[in-house]
């Protein structure tokens, strides 16, 4: 399991994807896991909604269309791991993967970021233009929402470990 984290990132999107393909109904039909997936799903809207009243979207894409712009480079890739990349699947997301801008994230799509369920440094991340733009309450609130969004991420990634070694077990 610890390739998962450490292999190369393209290997770790692999592993993902065979995850899903052998486990990805039964990882669904799992109830602690289903109801995580649904939390998720309720905080992500509601962080994106905030976003969405702060402006951000705008902001980032402009910045982003700036040359040496934007925050989204290469090796911001390397803090995805399989099991984030396995729950964006399950969310019934599907994790673009780049290769025409080396400088970019792999994950960086043409509409922005293909990741429903993103690692913790991006959400944490919120740059200075952002932070001078911003009232002391929204950034309290984007951060607060940040946060539970990141919690719920958390339980259910340790929830799918539990899930996938009680099935490595099972199989010995
Ligand atoms: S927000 Fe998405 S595209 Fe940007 S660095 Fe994070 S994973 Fe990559």
């Amino acid at each position: 399991m610890q390739a998962y984290y450490t292999a190369p990132v393209a290997r770790r999107l692999a592993a993902a994807r065979h995850l899903y393909r052998d486990h990805g109904q039964d990882l669904a039909r799992d109830p602690a896991i289903r109801s995580g997936l649904a939390g998720i799903r309720r905080l992500a809207a509601d962080l994106e909604e905030q976003m969405q009243a702060m402006d951000m979207g705008r902001r980032c894409s402009a910045c982003a269309a700036r040359a040496g712009g934007g925050c989204c480079s290469a090796v911001m890739a390397d803090n995805t791991d399989a099991i984030l990349l396995l729950i964006n699947l399950l969310l019934g997301g599907d994790p673009g993967w780049q290769e025409d801008s080396p400088a970019e994230c792999a994950f960086l799509g043409r509409e922005g970021c293909t990741l429903a369920v993103k690692p913790i440094f991006c959400l944490n991340y919120n740059c200075s233009q952002i932070r001078e733009a911003a009232g002391r309450g929204e950034m309290e609130t984007l951060e607060r929402l940040a946060g539970r969004l990141l919690s719920a991420q958390t339980g259910v990634e340790r929830t799918i470990l539990e899930w996938l070694g009680r099935q490595e077990a099972e199989e010995i």
